[in-house]
């Protein structure tokens, strides 16, 4: 039987791994997953995000001993070693096929070409596939070819393909006879604990399976009425296995689409917007990939790269730590830098209020947000702030800007949210957890940073100069 090696990347599960599956349908399989701290912390890797896939490499590699693959886990440091670290693990179990799912941006496709050169030089044939997104990069385009760049028609297009291909997922690979011994991650990996975070995010595939059943099964039918409140647990917490790959998009997809009658739009109107959200980690992995430039630090629209952004690491630091004195602003900052994970809607206002009220460059935010963060996702996350910012493609319009008061009175209007994550607010009426400073300061909470109104005028003044020039 011949010998297959399995690079296991941002999938680390045996559910609709095609790599994986294809690979044990031809051959006798050893699975790989190098550690590259040295890259993870060159691309501000959040510590909890790494400690996640850690304690998800542990499980796949459980998963994968019971059905008798071998895992070996490597320290590899950077991407510039992987050529050399598939080669030698490759030819050290004379594998003839090496297997991988892709990733998405450059600098992960510029290391699987690498790869592929040199396993080709040795004679050893690769085979690449796709499982990060439910429909492959460069696959969803206009009738002309061109790519989208608006999310509806995206989105209307994307449902009409996947109808035509059919919702599917690949099974488990087939086991290869009896259990051998898991290999484990080291506890620590540049100085970050595998336990960090093990309380909040329960790692691997098995853990994802439960949250995605838990919440197909119930919490989804009431997602349009909660999913923008984030004192409720209104949404799926899926998002460090969709960033991990210890669940694909395509299993949620398949799942929301089972529970809505086989349908992909229409039906359940919760499912329908739940899918939608889906749709929009897939429109954002597209994009990027679409235009490597977002992943060199450019805007989406290149007029807005000569914005002339503010400078102020005092105002930055501030909205970092939680401190701008708007409590559903330092609510919202102050959850992240606690669990490594914020709601969606705090995610909208804490970047409005960085890109639009302080006016500081956008690519801070997103850069901070990436090291906090447990399911920080290049394509998501860059594309959620270039949304925010108004740089993006299909993004707010510049002169939208929310207000953290306005937001807060319709997704928090009891305060129950901002009282739980301020501690110096845990005692304050609904009225003051809104608007503390209107009642002479409240348990040494901090003095608004700025004036919003003024801030806003002095936004859009800016805003409309830029389009003028
Ligand atoms: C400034 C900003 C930064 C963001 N950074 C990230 C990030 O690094 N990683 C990330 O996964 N999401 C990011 N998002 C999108 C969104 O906030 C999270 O996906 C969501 O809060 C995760 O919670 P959930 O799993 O409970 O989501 P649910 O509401 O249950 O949604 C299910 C899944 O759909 C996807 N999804 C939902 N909303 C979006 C969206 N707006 N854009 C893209 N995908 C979406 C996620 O994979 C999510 O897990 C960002 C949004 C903004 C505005």
């Amino acid at each position: 039987m011949p010998q297959h090696l399995v690079w296991l990347r941002t999938d680390l599960r045996l559910l609709d791994n095609p790599a994986l599956f294809s690979a044990a349908e031809s051959g006798h399989v050893t699975a790989l997953f190098l550690l590259t701290p040295a890259q993870w912390e060159a691309h501000g890797i959040a510590a909890k995000k790494i400690a996640f896939i850690l304690r998800s490499l542990d499980t796949i590699s459980e998963q994968l001993a019971e059905r008798g693959i071998e895992t070996k886990i490597i320290l590899s440091n950077r991407f510039d070693d992987a050529a050399h670290r598939v080669l030698e693990v490759a030819k050290a179990i004379q594998a003839s096929r090496v297997f991988w799912n892709e990733e998405i941006a450059i600098n992960e496709q510029r290391r699987d070409d690498a790869v592929a050169n040199s396993l080709s030089n040795a004679g050893i044939q690769v085979e690449r596939h796709h499982a990060f997104t439910s429909l492959p990069p460069g696959s969803v385009r206009k009738p002309d070819a061109s790519p989208y760049s608006v999310f509806t028609p995206f989105k209307r297009r994307w449902i009409s393909l996947s109808i035509d291909r059919g919702i599917h997922t690949f099974p488990a690979p087939k086991g290869q006879g009896p259990t051998v011994a898991a290999a484990k991650a080291p506890d620590t990996v540049g100085g970050i604990a595998k336990t960090l975070g093990s309380e909040d995010w329960p790692a691997g595939e098995r853990e994802a399976l439960k949250l995605l059943d838990r919440f197909i099964d119930s919490a989804v039918n009431d997602y349009d009425s909660q999913r923008d409140l984030p004192d409720l647990a209104g949404t799926s917490k899926l998002s460090p296995h969709l960033a991990a790959g210890t669940l694909s998009a395509n299993h949620c997809i398949k799942a929301a689409y089972v529970r809505n009658g086989h349908r992909l739009s229409g039906g359940n109107p919760n499912i329908d917007t739940w899918i939608s959200e889906l749709v929009w980690r897939e429109f954002y992995n597209h994009i990027l990939a679409e235009h490597p430039r977002l992943a060199m630090g450019r805007a989406f629209k290149p007029e807005t790269d000569a914005l002339p952004w503010y400078h102020s690491s005092e105002q930055l630091e501030r909205w970092q730590r939680g401190e701008t004195g708007f409590p559903f602003v330092d609510a919202g900052m102050r959850q992240l830098n606690a669990t490594g994970w914020m709601h969606n809607r705090l995610r909208m206002v804490t970047a409005q209020f960085l890109a639009k009220h302080l006016f500081l460059d956008w690519r801070l935010g997103e850069a901070y947000f990436m090291s906090q963060l447990v399911d920080g996702d290049f394509a998501a996350n860059n594309g959620g702030w270039q949304w925010s910012a108004s740089t993006g493609t299909d993004a707010v319009p510049y002169f939208r800007i929310f207000n953290p008061v306005r937001q807060a009175e319709r997704f928090d209007p009891q305060g129950t949210f901002v009282r739980r994550m301020i501690p110096e607010l845990a005692e304050a009426s609904p009225k003051q957890t809104l608007e503390p400073w209107k009642f002479g300061g409240v348990g040494g909470y901090p003095e608004p940073m700025i004036d919003l109104g003024a801030a806003r005028d002095r936004t859009l003044a800016i805003w409309k100069q830029a389009k003028a020039t």
